[in-house]
C-alpha cells in the first residue's frame, strides 16, 4: 500500500507525492514548481528519496534544480536532454527500483504528447504526466496522433479499476468537449454534475480510473457510432477507421 498526495502547482498542474505507509519517505512525481513541494516537505516531516519525471515540459520540470539542490535526489525520467539533473534514463524495459521503502516501478513508453514520455506504474495506479487526461488526452507537441492513440490503447488495456494520476486538472474543461462529441452520453452528464461538486470544495477531480475513462473520454470511444458520426460532422469526411477519428477529434479539440 502506498499513499498518494497531490500538490497543486502553478494554474492547474498536479505534482504527486507518493508516500510510502510506514515511514516518512517520499517519491515526487513532475514537480513543475520546488515551492509548493518543500512547504509540505517542510510541514508534514516528509524524507524526500527520489523525483520521477514523465516528459520534459517546464510545468513538470521546473522545480527539479531546487529540489535537488536541497535534498540530493536521484532523478529518473525519459531520454530527453531537456530534463534537468536527469541522473538515469528509462525505457520500457526498465524495472525501476527506487528505494528499499517502496515497490519496484514499471515503466511505460507513452509517447504522442511529446516524442519522449513515460509514465509509472505501480500497483494499481499509473502516474501518465499528460497523456491520458480524465475525459481527454494531451496535445500533440512533438510526437504523432498515431503515437499518443497507442499510447492511450497501452494504458487503457491496463485493468480498468487502475487508477490514473493525471499531470492537469483539466476535468471540466474536457468534459465540455466530450458533451459536444456525445451530446446523450449519460456517463458524462454525470461526470460533469460530480466534478462540479469535487471543484466546489476545492477537491482534485483525480485520480481518474480506465473505467470511467472507457465510458466518459471520447479520445478512448473511437468505435462508438456517435463518436464516429460527430467526428464525420467535424471533417466533412468519412472516417473509416478509430485512429483517423482521434485524429479528428484531437484537431476539433485544438480549434480555438
Ligand atoms: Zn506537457
Amino acid at each position: 500500500m502506498l499513499n498518494i498526495q497531490a500538490v497543486p502547482a502553478l494554474i492547474d498542474n498536479y505534482i504527486w507525492l507518493i508516500h510510502s505507509v510506514d515511514s516518512n519517505e517520499i517519491i515526487i512525481v513532475d514537480p513543475g514548481d520546488a515551492t509548493p513541494v518543500i512547504k509540505v516537505i517542510t510541514e508534514q516531516h516528509l524524507s524526500p528519496v527520489a523525483i520521477l519525471n514523465t516528459h520534459y515540459h517546464y510545468d513538470h520540470v521546473d522545480g527539479i534544480a531546487e529540489l535537488v539542490d536541497r535534498y540530493q535526489l536521484p532523478v529518473y525520467g525519459p531520454p530527453n536532454s531537456f530534463v534537468p539533473r536527469l541522473s538515469t534514463s528509462l525505457s520500457a524495459t526498465d524495472k525501476l527500483s527506487v528505494h528499499p521503502k517502496f515497490p519496484d516501478f514499471e515503466v511505460l513508453e507513452i509517447p504522442g504528447h511529446t516524442a519522449t514520455h513515460i509514465a509509472y506504474r505501480v500497483h494499481d495506479m499509473v502516474f501518465c504526466g499528460d497523456t491520458l487526461f480524465a475525459s481527454g488526452c494531451g496535445r500533440l507537441l512533438g510526437g504523432t496522433a498515431e503515437q499518443l492513440f497507442n499510447s492511450l490503447q497501452q494504458i487503457c488495456s491496463l485493468p480498468t479499476e487502475t487508477k490514473i494520476y493525471c499531470g492537469h486538472e483539466y476535468t471540466q474543461s474536457n468534459l465540455k468537449f466530450a458533451l459536444k462529441v456525445e451530446p446523450n452520453n449519460i456517463a458524462i452528464k454525470q461526470r460533469i454534475e460530480d466534478s462540479k461538486k469535487l471543484r466546489a470544495a476545492n477537491l482534485p477531480t483525480l485520480p481518474t480510473t480506465i473505467a470511467e475513462e472507457l465510458t466518459t473520454n471520447p479520445f478512448l470511444r473511437c468505435d462508438q457510432a456517435e463518436v464516429i458520426q460527430a467526428a464525420q460532422r467535424f471533417t466533412g469526411t468519412k472516417l473509416t477507421n478509430p485512429l483517423a477519428v482521434f485524429t479528428a477529434l484531437r484537431a476539433w479539440k485544438d480549434r480555438p
